[in-house]
């Protein structure tokens, strides 16, 4: 490929991407980093002229292989201008590349705040977007569905504006688009006044929960919960908004960094050798630090994040909110019952999420409960985690279950189509804005296109 002076110098060797987790890698033709619109918009016209495949990666957080390219690869760190702060109007406009954690603290300088974050702020807001990122709390939405304003480079028809006044169709498509129409280049989204959160941790039996679901799901603004697998245990955490002074969480050296981080990691590593021994570890670590009540007050975006500790596989499908009690009872059967020897890490985790119209959201029409299981990398070794996942997907797929776009999973196109009401539509718009598919990785072909020849490598 023949590069400009300007693409060569925003280019890099080609190195080697891993996600996050570790577990997916791939080895991009080039790799840009690119500072302006031009830059992109450069990047994407080579693309067409060599008919590569060209993808845009935030923090690469994804747990699957949906960030990965063969062929450019664009690194959006530099693209991270905070372009306008309206405070009257409650309003940021960001370019795609602004890390959420950057997004917060220029947010809370000008006395605004996202409503609503997932467990995590290191995503860019691109990134974040473009999977549907979630929090918890049954009359939030996700981060899309606070967007208002989006500007997308597309490959047919060059740069579109879109909003719900403004080629709405392409507005509530790319609000969830898993990089499959173009590049977002800039989003304004809907904020409001900085606000504290007072959140209260509690354990609770999962019987309990389970007979008191509806109340406890609507007895806070934000509620979630999590089960410790092969245990009656859960804690439950709780926030709403709150005037009182700040009292935050203060981290405990020993407690909090050598034992539940690095003896914990350790303890992971051993038993994979030993995996029937993994129940006793969730029930003494829930002793030693899940079992007390805990109440904090902080600025909201702290309190909805938290340590997602170290690299982990993950799954995590959005059911139907009046599904919940159903499906979580028999996953805790198979789980507890120890049907198929199979020994499961905590937490399993348990949100909840309001309805939207984004075309590909997990909460397209339907207010939803997201379940998440996990199984750590202990040293990023790997850990059996496939039946689990077997079962848990059989489960969510029994219950009309949609998977979270950034995680593994194996939905095929025929299945998707059945659940999104409005798949063959934003099938119809990919076609149609990036008609030679440069913009298609495996992971798209994959799941959108029904090409199941191309595998993950997992
Ligand atoms: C520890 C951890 C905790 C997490 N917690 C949560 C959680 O609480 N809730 C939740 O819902 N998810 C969660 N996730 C998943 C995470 O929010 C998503 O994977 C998110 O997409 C990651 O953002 P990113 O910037 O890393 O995007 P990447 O992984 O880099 O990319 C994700 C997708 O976005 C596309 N993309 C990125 N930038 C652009 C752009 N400018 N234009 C077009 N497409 C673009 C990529 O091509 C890719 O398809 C978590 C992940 C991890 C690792």
């Amino acid at each position: 490929m023949i590069l400009d002076d300007r693409l060569k110098q925003i280019s890099g060797v080609s190195k080697k991407f891993s996600n996050w987790s570790k577990v997916f890698e791939c080895k991009p033709e080039l790799f840009f980093m690119p500072e302006n619109e031009d830059d992109i918009i450069k990047i994407v016209e080579l693309a067409k002229r060599y008919n590569k495949n060209v993808r845009a990666i935030g923090a690469g957080h994804s747990p699957s292989d949906l960030a990965c390219t063969e062929g450019l690869m664009i690194n959006m760190d530099n693209f991270n201008k905070i372009i306008e702060i309206d405070s009257e109007n409650k309003t940021v406009t960001a370019e795609a590349g602004t890390r959420v954690y950057k997004l917060n603290e220029v947010l809370q300088k000008n006395g605004l705040a996202l409503s609503n974050l997932g467990s995590i702020s290191e995503q860019s807001i691109a990134g974040a977007i473009s999977t549907a990122t979630h929090g918890s709390g049954i009359n939030f939405g996700n981060i899309s569905s606070r967007v208002i304003r989006l500007t997308l480079l597309t490959a047919s028809k060059g740069i579109i504006n879109c909003s719900a006044d403004e080629n709405d169709d392409v507005f509530k498509a790319s609000l969830c688009s898993i990089g499959a129409l173009g590049i977002i280049l800039k989003v304004k989204i809907r904020c409001e006044s900085a606000f504290k959160l007072e959140s209260k941790q509690f354990p609770m039996k999962f019987n309990d929960i389970l007979n008191n679901l509806d109340s406890i799901v609507n007895s806070a603004e934000h509620v979630r919960f999590w089960y410790f697998p092969h245990t009656e245990n859960c804690i439950i955490w709780k926030a709403d908004k709150t005037i009182k002074e700040l009292n935050p969480q203060k981290q405990n050296y020993f407690k909090d960094y050598i034992i539940s981080f690095h003896l914990y990691q350790f303890l992971l590593y051993i038993l994979r050798y030993f995996p029937s021994k993994l129940p006793l570890l969730n029930q003494k670590m829930f002793n030693y630090k899940f079992s007390q009540e805990k109440q904090f007050v902080d600025d909201s975006y702290k309190q909805f994040n938290f340590d997602c500790l170290f690299p982990q596989y993950t799954s995590e499908w959005a059911i139907p909110l009046e599904k919940t009690k159903e499906a979580l009872e028999r996953l805790y059967d198979w789980i507890n019952n120890n049907k198929d020897n199979v020994f499961v890490h905590y937490p399993v985790e348990v949100r909840f999420s309001d309805k939207d119209d984004i075309w590909l959201s997990p909460a397209y029409n339907r207010k939803v409960c997201y379940i998440g299981v996990i199984m750590y990398r202990p040293y990023d070794k790997p850990v059996s985690y496939k039946k689990l996942w077997a079962v848990f997907e059989k489960i969510m797929r029994s219950y009309d279950g949609r998977p979270h776009w950034a995680k593994a999973h194996t939905m095929t196109t025929i299945e998707l189509e059945k659940t999104y009401p409005k798949f063959k539509e934003f099938i119809k718009l990919q076609k149609s804005l990036d008609p030679n598919g440069i913009f298609l990785n495996s992971y798209l072909k994959r799941h959108l296109f029904n090409q199941m020849d191309v595998k993950a490598k997992l």
